[in-house]
């Protein structure tokens, strides 16, 4: 014989009372690194190592790997042109953004997806105060919108539901923690599998699709904002 229903004895809400809120489901969480990704770091980078090796940026040709050794870079010395690129040329402030980031993160954030920033950008001792202010200032003037930063090299610490990275080793360490890695692709990361994305708007696709096939349902953008990368210039009236 099966056991009595106790009769429900939670007292009935009042006829007008507000309908319980259901609950907010996860945000879906995007990490997203800035150098070779958000901003043109070789670009940027090759007007220093030009400058320090005294010949025009030029000749320097394309980057095809990851420590520039094709640009004359002796090992032990990238050290000393990435401080000095950041220190003193404050890379960090004038880089170019790549194409179609801050729309594309705009797009994503209207439609729910929480995007974190993550780099590793305090590698340079005793030069944080710079490289701090310099990233924040650079993702305002850039129209890059985050809700949050993380500063920090062990990436697969900081949670995400899926990253977008270009650093063969960042992709590794990930992937060897199962987390939803989509590569940016660049020259030295052709090695790696995919999913790979070829500028932004792949990467927009993509993350739909992951953000999909976790179940997080996505919202259209708001009408009226079509020119989404300018739109903390609007708000601070600049
Ligand atoms: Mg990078």
């Amino acid at each position: 014989m099966s056991e009595p229903v106790p009769p429900d004895e939670s007292p009935a809400p009042p006829p007008d009372a507000p309908p319980t809120p259901l609950p907010e489901p996860e945000p879906f969480v995007l990490g997203v690194d800035l150098d070779g990704v958000c901003g043109d770091y070789t670009a940027a980078f090759r007007a220093v190592v030009a400058a320090e090796l005294g010949v025009e940026p030029a000749t320097l040709g394309a980057q095809e790997s990851w420590d520039f050794t094709e640009w004359g870079v002796a090992p032990g010395q990238f050290d000393r042109f990435h401080r000095a690129a950041v220190l003193e040329h404050r890379i960090f402030r004038s880089m170019a953004p790549l194409p179609g980031a801050a729309d594309v993160l705009w797009r994503l954030s209207d439609a729910g997806i929480w995007v974190r920033v993550i780099t590793h950008r305090l590698c340079v001792n005793w030069g944080h105060a710079i490289a701090v202010a310099d990233t924040v200032d650079w993702l305002d003037r850039a129209g890059i919108p985050y809700r949050d930063i993380c500063f920090l090299g062990r990436k697969p610490e900081v949670e995400a539901d899926a990253y977008v990275d270009d650093g063969p080793h960042n992709v590794e360490a990930l992937r060897a923690k199962d987390n939803d890695v989509i590569v940016f692709d660049q020259p030295y990361n052709r090695h790696l599998e995919g999913p790979r994305a070829e500028g932004w708007a792949e990467v927009e696709e993509l993350v739909s699709g992951l953000a999909a096939a976790r179940g997080t349902p996505l919202q259209g953008q708001f009408p009226g904002f079509d020119d989404p990368g300018r739109r903390l210039d609007h708000r601070l009236g600049r």
